[in-house]
């Protein structure tokens, strides 16, 4: 199982109006949907609360219209005071002008309730605007936003904007930053996937949330997208891999094409990628360019994905001996907090 240390997990609730694409983030990011297949995700008409958890504590909170907005926002100031982050989806491909209105009232109740909560703005659906478009309405939203809070008189209001799309990696990368200025640990975490780095002969390291591939923190290499994208797609194979051939998972007259055709089926029936549970994951692979993708399940659901060159083969009781170490240092991280 998992160590569980005493701190809480970082929580965090999003918000925007209806259509806005919170159902299709969530949809994709926590339960493998492939984007394309959120077309046809039902709206919901009541404010709704749905709640996803790995290793960060999710909830969402919708509020249609202005019916009953004071009532539904005294059930939401509660939720803002126990969570680090409110992330407001804004519909970039909309006229955003009520989304405006409705975010600034909304980050009155927030702060109110809760004076350290991050506000993050994803400026959402920006596949469809052209990178001059994106830019400008980053700005005009980023302005608008800010002046009105000045006229408030609120100016330690911790608040950031985003550009993301569930149709590329820009959504993860955004979660990845606002999860990550919630872990209090992530200096601690930096520097131990460096030492890691630096003695093991491993290029890059990330620490990857399994369930949501959000990834908590990376060493202080220079990242780039194609690297990110590689480990995450390693994530997926790894995890079906290891659902494939997992015991008590199919019954025991089932044929190896059985298992093959149940288990391509489970997959997009329910859209849900199961979290591995028991035994923890691993696995290794050799790239066509000679790099090596090494993966190793941790703890709290947390998987190190490392990129090493074939040199660093060789040595490879030497780089476990050593993430063995690591895996120490994580658990005592969480169980001292
Ligand atoms: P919600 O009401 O806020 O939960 O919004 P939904 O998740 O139901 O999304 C509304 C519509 O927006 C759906 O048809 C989605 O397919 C679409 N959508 C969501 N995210 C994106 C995105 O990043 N880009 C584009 N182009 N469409 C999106």
């Amino acid at each position: 199982g998992h160590t569980v240390g005493p701190n809480p997990s970082p929580r965090i609730v999003m918000m925007g109006l209806r259509r806005g694409g919170k159902s299709s983030i969530c949809q994709v990011m926590f339960h493998n949907m492939q984007p394309l297949d959120t077309l046809y995700i039902e709206s919901t008409t009541a404010p709704t609360t749905s709640v996803f958890s790995s290793f960060i504590d999710f909830a969402v909170m919708e509020l249609p219209g202005q019916i009953n907005f004071t009532e539904a926002m005294i059930d939401a100031e509660r939720i803002f005071s126990t969570c680090g982050a409110l992330i407001y989806v804004i519909d970039s491909q909309d006229e955003y002008i009520n989304s405006l209105a409705n975010l600034h009232s909304i980050i009155l109740h927030a702060v109110n309730a809760n004076p350290n909560i991050n506000i993050e703005v994803f400026i959402h659906k920006v596949d469809g605007l052209s990178e001059d478009f994106r830019l400008d309405a980053q700005r005009d939203i980023t302005q608008r936003v800010t002046d009105e809070l000045l006229d408030d008189g609120l100016v330690n209001v911790s608040i950031s904007f985003h550009l993301t799309s569930i149709f590329d990696h820009s959504i993860y990368e955004a979660f990845s930053r606002v999860v990550q200025k919630l872990i209090p640990q992530l200096a601690t975490l930096e520097n131990l996937l460096n030492v890691l780095c630096q003695h093991s002969g491993i290029d890059k390291a990330f620490l990857f949330d399994i369930g949501s591939k959000i990834f908590v923190a990376t060493d202080s290499s220079p990242m780039d997208i194609p690297t990110y994208e590689i480990c995450t797609d390693f994530i997926d194979i790894t995890v079906d891999m290891n659902n494939l051939y997992a015991v008590d998972r199919r019954p025991k007259t089932a044929t190896r094409t059985d298992a093959n055709t149940n288990a391509g089926r489970t997959d997009s029936s329910n859209g849900v990628k199961s979290i591995p549970q028991g035994r923890p994951i691993g696995s290794t692979s050799r790239l066509s360019n000679g790099v090596i993708l090494y993966l190793q399940q941790m703890v709290k659901g947390l998987a190190l994905v490392c990129l090493m060159r074939k040199e660093s083969m060789p040595k490879i009781a030497l780089v476990e001996y050593n993430i063995e170490f690591f895996r120490d240092a994580l658990e005592q991280l969480w169980l001292i907090g």
